[in-house]
């Protein structure tokens, strides 16, 4: 399959499930290219891709280098401080922040603000990244201090389980907690989108409200 046939077959599924989950808007699909090459993530932007994803330094600059500009550029994965200075002025959207140590680095070396998603481990599995649903509030209060971070909304993976209504639970879960930092109106914090769902379950999250999805293997493919 082209990556334009599995972008279709991607927007259909996220449409219905919009829809049985009374969602209005449709979540913005970012390609995660970490496993294919540039070409490949090339073929993505020729089928219109415009919000692209990697986890790792290399990959990161790599694509960054290689798209046309008007791309917009995810960096998804934990990011090492010592690596910060590097690669976070390149960056769009954030997905990982979850340590203050992290933030700290961040503001000290970004010349504009950074758009962030706080990680959040919601199902407390100890092999995920990710601060805990009962800390997202104090860790959002701890965020105001640094004026170059501008937490745009909360992120999760979640585990690998074939267990539908487990993931659903979880992903709602955030949701009510993204729905309460935007109550709160914080001015640092406008938390109004949600990161959730990758190829094993971009369907659920779309049903329970994300607004971004991160999917690689069953949009661009992976490449051994
Ligand atoms: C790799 C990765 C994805 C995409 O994974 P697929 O299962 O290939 O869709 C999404 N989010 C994060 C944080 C990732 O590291």
């Amino acid at each position: 399959m082209n990556v334009k046939q599995n972008l279709e077959q991607i927007n259909q599924q996220i449409t219905e499930h919009c829809k049985k989950g009374e969602v209005s808007t449709l979540p913005n699909v970012i390609a995660v290219t970490k496993y294919v090459t540039i070409d490949r993530a090339n073929d993505a932007y020729e089928a219109g891709i415009r919000h692209f994803g990697e986890n790792r330094l290399e990959g990161f600059q790599q694509k960054h280098d290689a798209l046309p500009d008007d791309v917009v550029m995810h960096f998804i994965g934990t990011m090492q401080t010592r690596k910060v200075k590097e690669v976070i002025n390149d960056v769009d959207y954030f997905h990982a922040l979850d340590r203050l140590k992290l933030a700290r680095e961040i503001n000290k070396r970004a010349q504009h603000e950074i758009k962030c998603f706080v990680q959040v481990n919601v199902s407390g599995e100890s092999s995920k990244q990710g601060i805990t649903l009962e800390e997202v509030d104090n860790f959002i209060d701890e965020l105001e201090q640094f004026e170059k971070i501008k937490v745009v909304g909360l992120m999760t993976m979640a585990p690998f389980t074939d267990d539908e209504s487990y993931i659903k639970d979880l992903f709602q879960s955030l949701r009510i907690k993204r729905d309460e930092i935007k109550k709160r109106n914080l001015k640092h914090a406008p938390c109004t989108e949600l990161s959730m769902g990758m190829s094993n379950d971009y369907h659920i999250a779309s049903e329970a409200g994300a607004t971004f999805v991160r999917i690689g293997t069953k949009l661009v493919g992976k490449e051994e």
